[in-house]
């Protein structure tokens, strides 16, 4: 299928590694010129030729911290008016809740709510005003299935799915879409970061909890974060056009409920 984007510019946030460099690869394989953020600049740098020398499209690397104002005026700097934006962010880190102080609470909002919000503030009336814009938030099946270890994801994330439900709604008849994509689990480095802690704490072998884990999802495996990519660019479709505010969840279908 043509997803009709070929041309268009966007920015995804997070994308050196994991969720968001697939993001990235799949709408440069569909034609679309990508400006991709990360702090590490070597490695951002590394993923940005590896998208061009696979697709051919322009790439432009900015090493920034997003879930900051300043790297949002820095990603916006080189690309100041994005048909497509992906926002994504490290996840929090685990815990028990009566460990965490207001500042852990305010930091986990800049990463899972505020730097989406702020960014989308940035790029939405341009894109109403240019009649196309594709918003894609990067947040968790958390949101719909809280997982009582990342308490601060579930509640960041969940107060920028309510935010979103608002406005999504009001964008719609200008062609501008706000969706967001709910990943359980997939084999990124943040993944097998969490095994490995998990191994160390447990004194278990890594493989051995990765195969556990992996056997617990209906799926019988983790997701591979291009299955993640090629949904988002669907999102990001001309096609998807009529679909707005909406939560999906790729999970392999952990999540029990019929609906
Ligand atoms: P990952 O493989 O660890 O990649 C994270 C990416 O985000 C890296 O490119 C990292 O580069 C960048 N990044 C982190 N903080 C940043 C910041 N403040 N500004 C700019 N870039 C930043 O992680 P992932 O698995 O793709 O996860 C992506 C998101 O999905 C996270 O929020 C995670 O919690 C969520 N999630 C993941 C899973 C899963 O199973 N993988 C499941 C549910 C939710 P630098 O460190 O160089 O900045």
């Amino acid at each position: 299928m043509d997803l009709g984007i070929k041309g268009k510019k966007a920015i995804v946030s997070a994308a050196s590694k994991g969720l968001g460099k697939a993001c990235a690869m799949s709408l440069a394989r569909e034609g679309v010129d990508v400006t991709i953020i990360a702090r590490n600049r070597d490695v951002l740098e590394a993923t940005a030729q590896e998208i061009r020398d696979a697709t051919g499209v322009e790439v432009i690397a900015i090493a920034a911290d997003i879930t900051t104002d300043q790297g949002i005026e820095e990603a916006l700097a080189a690309c100041n008016a994005p048909d497509i934006v992906v926002n994504n962010a490290g996840g929090p880190p685990l815990g028990d809740f009566r460990d965490w102080d207001r500042s852990d609470w305010i930091a986990a909002l800049e990463s899972n709510m505020l730097g989406a919000i702020f960014m989308i503030k940035a790029v939405v009336d341009g894109m109403i005003d240019r009649k196309f814009g594709r918003i894609v938030n990067i947040t968790s099946s958390a949101v719909k299935a809280p997982i009582p270890t990342i308490g601060l994801s579930n509640g960041a994330r969940a107060g920028l799915t309510g935010f979103v439900a608002g406005i999504a709604r009001q964008t719609v008849c200008h062609n501008v879409t706000i969706n967001a994509i709910l990943p359980g689990p997939f084999d990124t480095d943040r993944l097998r970061s969490n095994i490995n802690n998990a191994a160390k704490s447990s004194g278990r072998e890594a493989t051995e909890i990765a195969a556990e884990w992996a056997g617990r999802n209906p799926a019988g495996r983790f997701g591979i974060p291009e299955e993640f990519g090629d949904l988002c660019a669907y999102v990001c479709s001309q096609q998807a056009g009529f679909m707005t505010g909406q939560n999906l969840l790729l999970d392999g279908g952990s999540y029990p409920g019929t609906l």
